[in-house]
Parts: structure tokens; C-alpha cells; sequence
């Protein structure tokens, strides 16, 4: 009798803009499929937290030697969370996931992701997080760069004022004091960065499928999603 595995093992690569949901959605795909969840933005606000916390970043302008120098000193891990049902982010042992996420952190962390040596590091660290695949990882460069042969490329976008919106609305939740004009700057500004680094920039690949949610809720998404996994792991089974 042949055996058939419900949930094939593959890599789904989640590219897009700043804000447009990628990690809660790639977080909700890997909670359907059984799979690990991996978001990268997350390592590269650890590093910029970390550079910050040891002065190599100083009223917003990076130092980009000093960062270097703090690579080898740095370590990442993430931690299951069983109250947040998610895993939480750890710098050299210490809990950092609410911190990573200020806006300090975000109006510096595009500069520090541009750095060629921490996109180094930090792509070694995420081919090896994925080597046995099951994965779900979020960022800017998976399908580019880190896993040029994920078997599902997802590209998202969504409309910017409604990315700052949702951005927003999570500060606020939070209690921090943010307007919703620095906040939709800090969108445009990281679009901008992103888009146009000399060191894996943030592009379609051109295999990649583009999902605007501007208007979807989580639901509609996976909905769609999961016709596209069956679609492409039924053809991987052929
Ligand atoms: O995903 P998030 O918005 O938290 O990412 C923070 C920043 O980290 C991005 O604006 C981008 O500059 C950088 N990043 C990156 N490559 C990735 C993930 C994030 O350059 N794979």
C-alpha cells in the first residue's frame, strides 16, 4: 500500500514589505502544517538591539565597523512560548521580543541589515535552522537568497498607509506612545532602504507568488494558501 504523508516536509519562503503581516501569517502557516516558524526580521532587530544596547549605533548613526565587532559576541535563539503559543527571541540568554520592537530599534535596523557581514551571519544561521525542512520562514531575501529552491515563494504587499495602520494599532496595544505620521514614515523609509541596498535587496523572485492582503483578512489568506500548498505539493508528489 502506498504511504502517503499528509504534510509533506517543504520550505515556504515569505518575502514583502515592512507591515504587511508576513510574520503573523507565516506564523498561522506553520501552526497549520505542524512546521517551524522562522522570522528573520526578528535576528536582524536582535543585532541592531544588541548594537544599540553596546554603543556601536549612537543618536541613529550606526557604526558599521563596531557592529562587525560585535558579531562574534552575539549569539540568537529562539524559545517556544507556551503562553504566546509562538516562540520568543533570545539575545546571548536574555529575553528580548518586546524590545527588539520599538521604534528605536525599527528606525535603525534597515542601516544595520545593509551591513554585507551581518547578512553573512545571519543567512548562515537561517539555511541551517531550515536543513530539515518543515519550515516557514519570513523576511525579505528567503526566496532570493537564503532558499532560492523553496518549493512555495510567497511575495506580499499591502497598501502603506494601511501597513502603518496595523503597525500602529500593535504600538498602541502595547501602550507606546507613537503617532501614526512617524510610524507611516518609518514604513516608507524601510521600503525605501530595503528596496534599494546594494547587498540582497528586497525584490520579487521571480518565481514567487504576490499576495496584496490590503483588503484580506488572516482567514481569506490561508484559505488561498492552502490551495496553493496542496497545488504545489501534489505536483511535487507526481
Ligand atoms: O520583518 P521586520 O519588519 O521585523 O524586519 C525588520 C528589518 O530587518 C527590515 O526592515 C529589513 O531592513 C531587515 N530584514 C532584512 N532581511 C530579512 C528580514 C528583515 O533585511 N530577511
Amino acid at each position: 500500500m502506498e504511504c502517503t504523508n499528509p504534510n509533506p516536509k517543504i520550505i515556504i519562503a515569505v518575502d514583502g514589505y515592512s507591515s504587511c503581516g508576513k510574520s503573523t501569517f507565516a506564523k498561522a502557516i506553520a501552526a497549520r502544517l505542524g512546521y517551524i516558524f522562522i522570522d528573520t526580521g526578528a535576528m536582524y532587530r536582535a543585532v541592531t538591539l544588541y548594537a544599540l544596547d553596546r554603543g556601536a549605533i549612537r543618536s541613529g548613526v550606526v557604526d558599521e565597523d563596531a557592529v562587525e565587532a560585535l558579531l562574534d559576541e552575539i549569539t540568537i535563539d529562539f524559545r517556544f512560548n507556551p503562553v504566546r503559543g509562538a516562540s520568543d527571541i533570545y539575545v546571548n540568554g536574555d529575553l528580548a521580543e518586546n524590545r527588539i520592537r520599538t521604534i528605536e530599534v525599527s528606525n535603525c535596523v534597515s542601516a544595520v541589515s545593509a551591513i554585507a557581514e551581518v547578512r553573512r551571519r545571519l543567512v548562515a544561521m537561517q539555511q541551517s535552522m531550515g536543513r530539515s525542512r518543515g519550515i516557514v520562514m519570513d523576511g525579505r531575501d528567503i526566496g532570493t537568497t537564503v532558499f532560492p529552491d523553496a518549493e512555495i515563494k510567497l511575495f506580499m504587499t499591502a497598501d502603506p498607509k494601511v501597513r502603518a495602520q496595523r503597525r500602529y494599532d500593535e504600538l498602541r496595544a502595547k501602550g507606546d506612545e507613537v503617532s501614526f505620521d512617524e510610524i507611516l514614515s518609518n514604513v516608507l523609509a524601510r521600503d525605501h532602504a530595503d528596496t534599494t541596498r546594494a547587498v540582497s535587496p528586497l525584490r520579487k523572485a521571480d518565481d514567487a507568488v504576490v499576495l496584496d492582503n490590503s483588503t484580506m483578512t488572516v482567514d481569506e489568506q490561508m484559505e488561498w494558501f492552502l490551495g496553493l500548498f496542496d497545488q504545489r505539493t501534489a505536483a511535487g508528489r507526481r
